[in-house]
């Protein structure tokens, strides 16, 4: 096995979906890169590989531009390196990045072998629009920083996809009622367990869903696009919005635009302000 650094991607919930290829190259590399040696020695145990000669190289986010130059070396000096996940795609909402950047500079030979990807596997369940789309990581958990990326997200033309946890669902969904009204969701959980589901429908909908259903386990958190019909509305709006400030003020415009209209506060605050300065 020549040396250097296999990315290779491990099963998000059922053991089976390891490929052969990434079975070699765990059984053939002299170091595994991963964020929990306990979680990857498990692997190793399920899959039947010996792991008693292997050496384990712990990667975390917080630590992982130095702990890239000892691998970096290891793999110069001779050593094939596994680098894993807990589960799923390395790099993807976990560490890897920054060494593989610094692999690149230093010439270090990089392979990939492929395999699951829990928003990849998401998107293909979810019956939302798969030619464009947006992967934005873990939503922030504090209401105003994810009231900020959504806005910020918004009139994006794509399937827009996050990772998100069962105790911050409601809170996400609460929000994405506000900023994208009836814009089509989906939540996968548990994709590939014995529990996998996909619930689709509004944001009020899954609400409904999950007030009688307790949020649980791993998911995916997906947005579709605006319609072409939603996009109209949101010209209309400002059309609606041009007209009231004919006649009013600032204030009372925003006031009666989100009295009648699911839109949200601040946005028509700011076109307003965009309007009057023109
Ligand atoms: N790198 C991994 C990947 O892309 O497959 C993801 C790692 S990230 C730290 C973990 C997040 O991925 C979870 O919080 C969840 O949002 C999502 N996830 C992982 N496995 C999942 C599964 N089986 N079903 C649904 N979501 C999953």
């Amino acid at each position: 096995m020549k040396n250097g650094i296999y990315i290779v991607a491990t099963p998000i919930g059922n053991v089976s979906d390891i490929s052969k290829r990434a079975r070699e190259v765990l059984q053939e590399a002299e170091i595994i890169a991963c964020e929990d040696s306990r979680v990857a020695k498990k692997l190793l145990s399920l899959l039947g590989i010996p792991y008693s000669s292997k050496s384990f190289f712990k990667l975390e986010d917080h630590t992982e531009a130095q702990e890239a130059n000892k691998l970096i070396e290891l793999a110069a000096t001779g050593k094939s390196i596994a680098l894993t996940s807990d589960a799923g795609s390395p790099l993807i909402s976990d560490p890897g990045y920054k060494l593989i950047k610094q692999c690149r500079k230093e010439g270090i030979y990089i392979c990939v072998i492929p395999g699951p990807c829990a928003l990849i596997c998401a998107l293909q369940l979810s019956g939302l629009p798969t030619n464009s789309f947006m992967f934005s990581g873990f939503i922030p958990n504090k209401d105003k920083a994810r009231g900020d990326l959504f806005n910020k997200l918004k009139d994006i033309d794509a399937t827009l996809i996050f990772y998100e946890t069962a105790n911050r669902i409601t809170k996400t969904l609460q929000k994405a009622a506000e900023v994208f009204g009836a814009r089509e969701m989906a939540v996968a959980r548990e994709i590939t367990k014995v529990y996998e589901e996909c619930i689709q429908g509004t944001a009020e909908e899954l609400l409904e869903h999950f007030s009688k259903h307790e949020p649980r386990g791993e998911m995916v958190f997906m947005i579709a696009p605006p319609t072409e019909e939603q996009q109209n509305q949101a010209i209309d709006i400002e059309t609606l919005l041009r007209n009231e400030l004919k006649n009013t003020s600032v204030k009372s415009a925003v006031k009666n635009l989100t009295e009648k209209y699911a839109v949200n506060k601040k946005d028509i605050y700011q076109l307003a302000i965009k309007i009057k300065d023109e």
